[in-house]
């Protein structure tokens, strides 16, 4: 009644058959005269392929070149972020400026820091900077 080996016929959409499936249809469509439409969905196949993989693979160079590691300059806490960028320290809220070399205090213009050392007598913090920051105000109009 039912026709034998009808069980065995069965198309491997796993690995190989499904590649010969594809080129099956790719050559019966190009047999048609529809090779163009192959052609296209290959190229948009391999786009969506390479794509990515550009994508990715510029990504990490781009984060290879511009991501900076390094330490903050006044507490050392260490530090990941990206060049030219500008950041405040999470841990002593300095702000920082970014660049190959590492991290740097990053100072508005028109500011002048100093590090002054408390030298009180008897004080227990003799030898520990004290950070300074001095604004330098633009001269008054009617200064000569
Ligand atoms: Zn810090």
């Amino acid at each position: 009644m039912y026709p034998q080996g009808s069980n065995n016929y069965r198309i491997n959409f796993s690995g190989l058959g499904c590649w010969l499936t594809v080129i099956a249809i790719a050559w019966l469509l190009g047999a048609v005269g529809l090779g163009w439409v192959v052609k296209s969905i290959f190229v948009l196949v391999g786009l969506l392929i390479v794509t990515p993989v550009l994508a990715f693979m510029g990504f990490r160079w781009w984060l290879s070149r511009n991501l900076i590691e390094g330490t903050c300059p006044v507490c050392d806490t260490p530090l990941t972020g990206l060049n030219q960028a500008q950041m405040v320290c999470p841990n002593c809220r300095t702000p920082l400026q970014i660049s190959r070399e590492g991290f740097a205090r990053f100072t508005p213009e028109g500011t002048v820091e100093v590090n002054a050392v408390d030298v009180t007598p008897g004080s227990d913090r003799a030898d520990e900077a004290v950070e300074v920051t001095v604004e330098v105000l633009p001269p008054a109009e009617d200064e000569r």
